[in-house]
């Protein structure tokens, strides 16, 4: 079963976070000369957070008081035992671990790497190389080029022959983080970048906890009505719902404009909100393993998913942090199949809707929906013939860490 979903023609994530969507090998790979804090010794002077597992880049290290130096290992010095605790501290692997360790911890760890914007470029190589074997034709991804030399330089790598010759496309959104106290501003920023970007920048999004209500929607709503007045086109799929408690969190988030809301588990409790998406404008960008890992559900039975999808309101799936879940899209086609007892119809529906509701400019989202429908039907002739069983022994999927875990066994 996994090897047929691994080998099914899957169409988009369109929510995913780009630094936390990078498997830790290819981290190694990409930045063997970060260093590593292997040790908290108490050392004066020295005013970064005391976090095991933090990595560094060598200006960083280089400016750190010496008597800190001795915590910290080169990422290519880490013996075999070293290596397996730092994948395990980059990834959400134990039962214990969840939403304090995902949003205070392993972020944290990842933030130098988030911005050193030459190896952000290298690992979107690498990921995006994965995705395609994986059979995703499109990827859209949350992220800010600091600069625009840095944009710049990421169009240019996209360019390049082993990027430009794959059977998938990439396009990024905006991201500007809801609680901090200059998220305004931010937004504003981002608006003008996005203006600017238009090529590669689709869209433009909020993260951030919910369930820190400084960033509730409401407080930006005239931040994006001034937008509005400035700016056309500029797309928004905005976080909305992710909370535990009922509330009216993705109604608000329509009324900022969001076009898509991502997760939504909460719009379940909002009957307004659920007519409302019934109307088939908006869609919802669903995260299961996600969900789960972060406490959402603890079990996934009870997700509003298969309600969402068979109420009439459009639906799609996607990995939001597939490195930190060490999964990938495979899996959520995987677990939905089996807990939501999925139709044939209704998997392809989901891919469908990932394209359709993309913020792709119309003439490569045609393009995606067209190779889409044709590779569904390629996968449906040679599936359907009487020797199905040869065509799947010769597929060979990337069996997850996260499936290894939690799914297949
Ligand atoms: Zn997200």
């Amino acid at each position: 079963m996994y090897a047929f979903f691994w080998d099914m023609p899957k169409g988009g994530d369109i929510h995913h976070h780009l630094s936390l969507s990078f498997r830790p090998e290819e981290v190694y790979e990409v930045v063997p000369h970060f260093s590593v804090r292997m040790g908290l010794s108490n050392c004066a002077g020295d005013e970064g957070p005391p976090l095991r597992y933090r990595m560094v880049s060598p200006a960083t290290l280089s400016a750190l008081p010496a008597c800190v130096h001795a915590d910290y290992k080169k990422l290519s010095d880490l013996n075999g035992e070293e290596k397996a605790a730092w994948i395990s501290a980059l990834t959400i692997d134990k039962g214990y671990e969840g939403r304090n360790e995902f949003f205070e911890v392993i972020v944290n760890r990842l933030t130098e790497v988030a911005r050193d914007t030459a190896a952000m470029r290298e690992l979107l190589a690498r990921m995006l190389k994965r995705y395609a074997r994986e059979k995703v034709l499109y990827v859209e991804t949350q992220y800010n080029a600091p600069t625009q030399e840095a944009a710049d330089l990421l169009r240019k790598r996209l360019a390049e022959q082993d990027l430009a010759s794959l059977p998938i496309s990439v396009r990024f959104q905006s991201v500007a983080i809801r609680f901090r106290p200059d998220a305004e501003e931010m937004v504003e920023r981002l608006y003008d970048f996005n203006h600017r970007n238009r090529d590669l920048w689709v869209g433009l999004n909020m993260a951030g906890r919910e369930d820190n209500t400084k960033g509730n929607a409401l407080r930006f709503l005239q931040t994006f009505r001034k937008m509005r007045r400035k700016y056309s086109g500029i797309h928004l799929s905005i976080h909305g719902g992710e909370v535990d408690a009922p509330g009216p969190e993705v109604r608000n988030t329509l009324l900022l404009g969001a076009e898509r809301i991502g997760h939504g588990t909460n719009l379940i409790s909002d009957p307004d909100a659920m007519l409302l998406m019934r109307n088939g404008r908006n869609l919802v960008e669903v995260n299961l393993v996600s969900n789960r890992l972060l406490e959402y559900f603890t079990d996934l039975r009870e997700h509003p998913f298969p309600e969402y999808l068979r109420f009439g309101i459009p639906v799609c799936l996607n990995t939001d942090d597939s490195g930190v879940w060490d999964s990938n899209l495979t899996d959520e086609y995987m677990l939905a199949s089996k807990l939501y007892n999925l139709t044939w119809a209704e998997i392809m529906q989901i891919g469908r809707n990932s394209l359709q509701y993309s913020f792709a400019e119309p003439a490569l989202k045609q393009q995606l929906l067209d190779r889409f429908e044709a590779a569904v039907k390629a996968f449906e002739t040679r599936y359907a013939t009487g020797d199905w069983k040869s065509t799947l022994a010769t597929v060979r999927p990337e069996v997850s860490r996260h499936a290894e875990r939690a799914i297949l066994h």
